[in-house]
């Protein structure tokens, strides 16, 4: 059973915004993923949005997001910054969340729901496997899935397929 999360209203604007850039990837020929990177101060410091498009397959939000505040933060403010995400990070993304040593991380979807979702549309499933980013990153705080969210996240992948 899938504990839901219910966030603040500011982490709800955060995951909005992740929402939102996964619209644009999916508009612009990308998968449907977004993700934004907040400082222990609130402010957003970095946003990015799928961009697998061009055949890079690596080319995911997060991933991006811990090479950007690798370079751009110290490893205490990469501490206390939370990561918001449409999707769950998948173990590369994970990785090198936990390699560069960032915070929170505070998901819409999870990856267990975008993994259901692909085995009810009969869809094949991805290439790696939808750990859990604890499984990844042992003790690391996440909160999701968010239910009205996960919602419009099923939506965007099930229009990246086709199936709307
Ligand atoms: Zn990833």
């Amino acid at each position: 059973m899938t504990q839901l999360y219910d966030p603040s209203p500011v982490e709800l604007v955060h995951l909005q915004r992740c929402v939102e850039l996964a619209t644009e990837a999916l508009a612009d020929g990308d998968e449907p993923f977004g993700s934004v990177l907040v400082d222990g101060a609130g402010r957003v410091r970095f946003e990015e949005r799928n961009r697998v498009g061009g055949g890079d397959a690596t080319r995911h939000p997060e991933i991006e997001i811990a090479r950007w505040a690798a370079a751009h933060l110290s490893p205490q403010e990469r501490a206390g910054c939370t990561v918001y995400t449409s999707g769950e990070h998948c173990p590369m993304c994970a990785a090198a969340h936990g390699w560069v040593g960032l915070g929170r991380i505070v998901f819409a979807a999870s990856s267990a729901q975008l993994s259901d979702w692909l085995t009810e549309w009969a869809e094949p499933a991805a290439p790696v496997a939808p750990l859990p980013i604890t499984t990844v990153v042992p003790g690391l705080p996440v909160a999701g899935p968010v239910a009205s969210l996960a919602e419009q996240v099923r939506a965007l992948h099930a229009r990246q397929r086709g199936r709307r």
